[in-house]
């Protein structure tokens, strides 16, 4: 698969400043939020990105944006190396962003019809008639026409989510972020949602990078899964294999706690425990050591690399083989 967007050798940094700074001079003068991510979305693909807060998901989402500045690594963008002034303005003119909160991030003192077609004014268009061209805009996520005379709050929270998609697709993007795009919504409404993206991306051969805690989402609606861990990769692969055999001790333990019908399907022996450490007290070797139920002494001294354990299959974890660390690892390990 072409790649539309591919991330290389991508690092975040930012300002330690202030009291962070002078409280804890080991870190220098920057924190690492993202280190080494080499990540590509495909043409016409859907990639999930997971991992709990403080993972780096909204960094990553927001330097591919072109929203966060890098301190190295690089990005290509259909193509293109992205660096200029005039590249990351084409980047967001051929990206856009599904946010979170739909109704928060509408303006409620505007109708419907104009927050649909700002953003083409914005990027120099001419709108001869806002009022048809909306209507075209949310006939194409499923609403009716006439919704473009309301409001934004006297909309549901589905119809809203529909209205923050067709404002998102008004400059005909290639590549969607979508953060939480099911967040706060009921089941039925989810599931609405997601067959129209999967529609959007079948009519339109969209890319999505999907970021969610809601692993059924992600299962349900993305092609690959890419999973964070204090801003490194640490399982990259196809959803079905991922979710059918993780390998990472961490992604084990994501997909076992997984709401099941049945708790007695909860795997226990996988647990992780704790809260994921702060990027200001990085833990030394295996960033996961601290919370992984396979660590050795060789985890706490070692930074394991991100391996190609099987065909596209990524893995960083010094015992990932092709049934992961199921069983704790030697002493000779
Ligand atoms: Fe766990 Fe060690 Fe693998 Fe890290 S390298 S995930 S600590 S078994």
């Amino acid at each position: 698969m072409t790649a539309l967007m591919q991330m290389t050798g991508l690092d975040v940094s930012l300002p330690a400043g202030g009291l962070v700074g002078s409280l804890l001079p080991s870190l220098g003068s920057r924190i690492d939020i993202l280190q080494d991510v080499t990540l590509s979305i495909g043409a016409g693909e859907t990639l999930g990105l997971v991992g709990e807060s403080g993972s780096g998901k909204t960094t990553l989402a927001k330097a591919l944006l072109g929203l966060q500045p890098i301190s190295g690594g690089s990005l290509v963008f259909d193509g293109a190396p992205l660096g200029s002034a005039q590249s990351f303005a084409r980047l967001r003119r051929a990206t856009a962003m599904m946010f979170q909160d739909p109704v928060a991030s509408l303006s409620p003192r505007m109708r419907i019809a104009s927050l649909l077609t700002e953003p083409l004014i914005i990027h120099g268009e001419r709108v001869e008639n806002p009022t048809r061209r909306a209507g075209e805009m949310l006939e194409s996520v499923g609403l009716p026409a006439a919704m473009a005379s309301r409001y934004p709050h006297e909309l549901s929270g589905g119809q809203a989510r529909r209205v923050c998609v067709a404002r998102a697709l008004a400059l005909n993007p290639s590549l969607v972020v979508a953060d939480e795009p099911t967040a706060g919504l009921d089941v039925s409404v989810q599931g609405e949602i997601l067959n129209l993206m999967a529609d959007l991306k079948t009519r339109l051969g969209l890319s999505f990078l999907v970021i969610s805690h809601n692993l059924s989402v992600i299962r349900h609606v993305t092609d690959r899964i890419a999973i964070l861990y204090l801003g490194r990769l640490i399982e990259v692969g196809p959803t079905r294999a991922v979710f059918a055999r993780p390998l990472h001790p961490y992604t084990q333990n994501l997909i076992a706690s997984e709401p099941q019908p049945d708790p007695r399907k909860r795997r226990a022996d996988l647990a992780i425990k704790g809260e994921i450490p702060s990027v200001l007290r990085r833990p030394q070797g295996c960033e996961f050591h601290t919370r992984c139920p396979f660590a050795q002494d060789r985890c706490r001294k070692e930074r394991p690399g991100l391996e190609e354990i099987e065909t596209n299959r990524l893995v960083r974890c010094h015992f990932a083989g092709p049934d992961g660390p199921k069983k704790k690892p030697s002493k000779e390990d």
